[in-house]
C-alpha cells in the first residue's frame, strides 16, 4: 500500500531576509486531514515557513508544492490567491468594516450568490456563531473572533490550512476550548493543516505530528508521544518538560549518575549528561535514593522540593504530588522512574548552546 500523497510538500526550503537566514533547508510533507504543529522558540522560522507556503514571501531556494503542483521554486511562482490555501493569523485580521457574515463570505464567489450565502450560514453554524452573523468584529470576544477567522479560512474549502499562533491571544481556559473546537473543525474539513505555535501544550493537544524547529531547521519530527518519549537531544527534551541535568559516566551502555544507574544506549563511554524530568521522582518506602529537603514550594497539583543528595554539590529541584507531606529539614526516600531519565553525550549541551540564537 502507498502512503497517501502529500497535499503540501516542502523540499529543502531555504529563506533569507537580506542577510538574515531564517530557514536553512526544511523538508516536510503534510497529508490530507493531517494536522502538523510547527513548534519552536520565537525567531526559529515558523512564521517564515507558513508565509512561503502561502506565497506571501518567495523562498530563496527549494520547492513548495500543493496537491502535486509546484507552487514555488526557482522558476515557478503561483500567487497566494491561486494556491487554494486558507490562512488564520494570530491577530485574526478580520475586516473591521464588514459584519461577521461578510467576513466569512469574503473568500467565496462575488457577488454572493445563493451557494455562497448557504455556505456562509453553514460555516457560521459550525463555529457556533449563526446568531452573530450581523455583528461587527469589535462586538465579539477574542474567542469569537478566532472562530470567525477560522470560518472565513475554511469556507472556500481549501486543500491547505495554515494557522499562525491562533490561540496566543486567548486566555488559558478559553484556549483549551478553542484548541478542541479548532481541531474538530480542521479534522472535519479534511484539509492538510499546519499550525504554528511556541506552546508545547498546544502542539501536544492538537497535532498528529509535531515538527520541532530550532534556528531555521526541523530538529525532530514525529507523533507527540514519540517526541516526548524519545527526544533526540536535550533541547527537544527541555522543550516539553522541566529537567535537571546531572553529570554521568557511561560504560558498556550504562550511565552512572548521583541518582542511580540508567541505560545509555548509543552513548560513547566516558563523560556524559543525564537529563532528568523533575516529575521522574516519587516518594517510596523502599526508595534507593535518600534526599534531604531544603525547601518546599506549593504549586497546586504539585509541589516543588529542593533537595540535596549525596555525591552532588548543587541543589536539585524535583516535583512531587501535592498530597505528600514534605517538610524542610527532613529526609526523604526517593525512587526514580527510568522513563524520565535521558542520557546524552556531554557534547550535546555544547552544541545546543552554540545553536541558540
Ligand atoms: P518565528 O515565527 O518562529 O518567531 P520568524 O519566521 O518570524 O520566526 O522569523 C525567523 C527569523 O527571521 C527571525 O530571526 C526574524 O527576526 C527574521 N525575520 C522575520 N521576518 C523578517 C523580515 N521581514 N525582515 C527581516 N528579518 C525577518
Ligand atoms: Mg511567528
Amino acid at each position: 500500500m502507498h502512503a497517501p500523497a502529500p497535499v503540501l510538500a516542502f523540499e529543502n526550503v531555504r529563506h533569507a531576509y537580506r542577510d538574515k537566514i531564517a530557514l536553512r533547508g526544511v523538508s516536510l510533507d503534510v497529508r490530507a486531514g493531517e494536522i502538523v504543529a510547527l513548534l519552536g522558540p520565537s525567531g526559529c522560522g515558523k512564521s517564515t515557513l507558513l508565509r512561503v507556503a502561502a506565497g506571501l514571501e518567495r523562498q530563496s531556494a527549494g520547492r513548495i508544492s500543493i496537491a502535486g503542483r509546484t507552487v514555488a521554486d526557482a522558476r515557478a511562482f503561483v500567487t497566494p490567491e491561486k494556491r487554494g490555501v486558507g490562512l488564520v493569523f494570530q491577530d485574526y485580521a478580520l475586516f473591521p468594516h464588514l459584519d461577521v457574515a461578510a467576513n466569512v463570505a469574503f473568500g467565496l464567489a462575488r457577488p454572493a450568490g445563493e451557494t455562497a450565502r448557504a455556505t456562509t450560514t453553514q460555516m457560521l453554524r459550525r463555529v457556533g456563531l449563526a446568531a452573530r452573523a450581523h455583528d461587527y468584529p469589535h462586538m465579539l470576544s477574542g474567542g469569537e473572533q478566532q472562530r470567525v477567522a477560522l470560518a472565513r479560512a475554511l469556507a472556500p474549502q481549501p486543500a491547505v490550512l495554515l494557522l499562525d499562533e491562533p490561540f496566543s491571544n486567548l486566555d488559558q481556559g478559553l484556549r483549551r476550548d478553542m484548541r478542541n473546537q479548532t481541531m474538530a473543525l480542521l479534522k472535519e474539513s479534511g484539509a492538510a493543516a499546519v499550525l504554528v505555535t511556541h506552546d508545547p501544550d498546544d502542539a501536544m493537544a492538537v497535532a498528529d505530528r509535531i515538527a520541532l524547529m530550532r534556528d531555521g531547521l526541523i530538529v525532530q519530527m514525529g507523533a507527540p508521544a514519540d517526541i516526548y518519549d524519545r527526544p533526540v537531544d536535550p533541547f527537544v527534551l527541555r522543550f516539553f518538560s522541566e529537567v535537571e541535568t546531572l553529570p554521568a559516566t557511561v560504560a558498556h551502555g550504562e550511565a552512572t549518575t548521583p541518582i542511580g544507574r540508567f541505560p545509555a544506549r548509543g552513548c560513547a563511554d566516558g563523560a556524559a549528561q543525564a537529563c532528568v524530568r523533575k516529575t521522574a521522582f516519587s516518594i517510596a518506602r523502599d526508595g534507593a535514593l535518600p534526599a534531604s529537603v531544603r525547601a518546599v514550594r506549593f504549586l497546586g497539583e504539585r509541589q516543588a522540593a529542593r533537595i540535596e543528595i549525596a555525591g552532588l554539590k548543587s541543589v536539585l529541584e524535583i516535583a512531587l504530588p501535592a498530597r505528600e507531606t514534605i517538610r524542610p529539614g527532613t529526609t526523604l526516600s526517593l525512587a526514580v522512574d527510568p522513563a524520565g531519565v535521558f542520557v546524552f553525550p556531554a557534547a550535546a549541551s555544547l552544541h545546543e548552546e552554540r545553536a541558540r540564537p
